[in-house]
Parts: structure tokens; sequence; C-alpha cells
């Protein structure tokens, strides 16, 4: 027999040997954690993005209570250096201090400040649950993101084409006692400050997030991030509603992917479909000058690689001790929750000045 012939019936058979397409995975997927704090400029972090193709966006944010973000100075100095270090893989986010948000004058001085951080890259403007749940009036009413105090900043910002980060309310727990059992609980342990439980002359969540929605119903043509999926950790049917009411805002799951990850999986994943433009991954990692950034830099990585394989593949994975199946969302899916929605929504990342440059390690 030809050598020819003795080849063909393999020949025939060839499509079905043929090795199935590579499955995506978070280094190849060019993934951009939409909201975490690096205020360091760090090598291992650096070689990280490069080996993960990560871009990140640093986000600044004025907590009178937090360590190392009690003020906006040196916050937008190290965003700044993170990102000129960093080539274009830390687009960077700024904020405006509203603890004098009575005084006059207030939103002129805080658009002419946001617009210098606009000059210097900034891709977007935070704004903060002190606004809610702590800045209270001369006479003694807590504001509320709703306020005209307000107003112009928002409209500054929609008009330089930004987008708001909102992180407004807390998780629920913030509102009851200590639990830890409860995701939050450590946080409020750590943070009494922010521990609402015990204080019913302080807004209740549903009043301050009543507030958000309002303030989103004000500023049709502000892009809005809705920080830790909008506060509405508890239930995506929550965020779901908001969505429809209002096509200007997105999510971020920034600290909040256990959250999902311990709700019944067949409604967040059909959630995650349906809604499948407006939620941005981001992880919410915290790294500042004199933290053991290796340490905190390997924490990072492992989060980074266990939420992919949450959303990517059917698991099972660990979250709070508990092993939950994962969600096998399709590739599509996948390139807009890890990528494509961060350019739509916050558009500055897709400028010149943030594409990403191969760095050297
Ligand atoms: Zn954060």
């Amino acid at each position: 027999m030809p050598r020819i012939c003795r080849l063909l019936p393999i020949l025939a058979f060839a499509p079905l040997l043929a090795a199935p397409p590579a499955p995506l995975t978070l280094a190849k997927v060019g993934a951009i954690d939409a909201h975490a704090h690096i205020f360091v400029d760090d090598p291992g972090i650096r070689q990280m993005l490069s080996r993960l193709d990560l871009r990140f966006v640093n986000i600044t944010v004025v907590d009178p209570i937090e360590r190392g973000f009690e003020l906006l100075e040196p916050q937008h100095r190290y965003a700044l250096e993170v990102a000129r270090a960093a080539a274009g893989r830390a687009p960077w986010v700024s904020t405006f201090d509203p603890s004098d948000w009575e005084s006059p004058g207030f939103s002129s001085r805080s658009i002419a400040a946001l617009e210098r951080t606009f000059r210097d890259g900034a891709v977007g403007v935070k704004i903060y649950k002190t606004i809610g749940m702590y800045l209270k009036s001369a006479s003694g009413r807590y504001v509320m993101p709703d306020d005209p105090a307000f107003a112009p900043i928002l409209e500054a910002i929609a008009a330089h084409d930004k987008t708001v980060y909102a992180h407004i309310a807390e998780p629920i727990g913030a509102w009851k006692p200590l639990d830890p059992n409860d995701p939050d609980s450590s946080y409020y342990k750590e943070n009494p400050g922010w521990h609402m439980y015990g204080h019913p002359e302080r807004p209740s969540k549903p009043q301050i997030l009543a507030a958000r929605d309002r303030m989103l119903g004000l500023h049709p043509k502000l892009r809005v991030v809705g920080c830790h999926l909008g506060s509405m950790e508890e239930d995506v049917a929550d965020i779901a509603a908001r969505f429809d009411r209002h096509p200007n805002f997105a999510v971020d799951t920034s600290a909040r992917v256990t959250h999902l990850a311990l709700q019944d999986r067949g409604k967040v994943r059909a959630f995650l479909l349906k809604y499948q433009d407006r939620v941005l991954y981001a992880t919410d990692h915290v790294i500042l000058p004199g933290d053991d950034v290796e340490a905190k830099r390997k924490r990072w990585e492992a989060d980074l690689l266990r939420d992919w394989d949450y959303f990517a593949t059917a698991g099972p994975v660990e979250y709070m001790g508990r092993s939950v199946a994962g969600l096998s969302l399709p590739e599509p899916v996948l390139r807009k929750l890890y990528r494509d929605n961060a350019l739509r929504w916050v558009p500055g990342l897709a400028s010149p000045q943030t594409r990403p440059l191969t760095l050297k390690p």
C-alpha cells in the first residue's frame, strides 16, 4: 500500500484528535483590577503586573477613621508616583475632601483641585461613605450624597467625561452586632467608628442608599461605578433593580466576591449573564508605605487567582472556610467582567497615557 493510503484513515479523524482550544486564563485576559489602593512602588508588584498582564485602578480616598487614608495628601502624590513607575498599569482615581462641604466656595475649590488631578492623569473621582455616615451639618444633620452641595462637583466630573467611583453606605453588617460568621465583622471590630450598630441617631442603610439612588437620577450623564457591589452585597436582585432604573450605574466587586460566592450560585450566575455589561471585577487590596509589601502582594495575587477560579471554572473554591462551586462563566462574559467593562465605564483607562507598556521587572 502506498504510504499516502496508510495515512488517509488518520487524516479522516484528525479534526477529532485536534486539541481543544486552551481555556482562557487570568494572564491571557488582559485583566484590570478596577479598584485597589496600592501606594507603594515596588519591583515585586511591577513584576506581578507584567507576569499577569494586569492593570489596576489605584483609588485615593479620605477616611478620617482608617489608618493610612486620613489625609488627601500624600495619597495623590503616592498614586501619581505609582502610576508613573508602573508605565500605564496603575491608572489612578483622585478624590476631594468633603469635610468642609458647608463652607463658602467648597464646590469651586473642589472642582479646581480635581481639574489639577485630571491634568495629572486621574481617570475618575472617588466619593466616599463619610457622605451619609459621618459628616454632619452645623445644625447636626447628616449630609447625604444627593445634597445640593455636591451637585456642581458631580456635574463638573461628568463634563470632564470622568467616572465617579461611589463607595456609599456599607455592608449590612455595619448595622448589626458583631458576628464572626459575617464576612465584614473583623473590619468593624478594627474600625469601630464605622460600626453603626447601637447608634440609632445615625442614618439607616436604606436611607443612605435611597439618597445615592436619587443622586444617580439627578445626574444621568454621570457614569457611576458603585464600589463593593454598590453596597448591595446581600442579594444580586437589589443590584439588578438599580441597574434597571439607572442606566448610568455599574458596580465593582471589590472586597465582595465572597458575598457573591455565598449567595445562590444559579441566581448569581444568571445575574452576571443578564447584566454582563455592568459589573467590573475588582479586589480592593491595600498596600501602604510601611507594610510588608511582599506578603501583601502575595495575598493580592492569591485572591486574584482564587477569584478567577470562582468566575471562570466549575471550582470548587473556598471562601470563608466554605467550599463553593465556581460559576463557569462563558469566555465573552469573563472578558467583559475582567477587562472590557472597566474600559467602557472608565474611558480614561483606554487613553494613550494609560495604555500598558511592557515592563522590565
Ligand atoms: Zn477600596
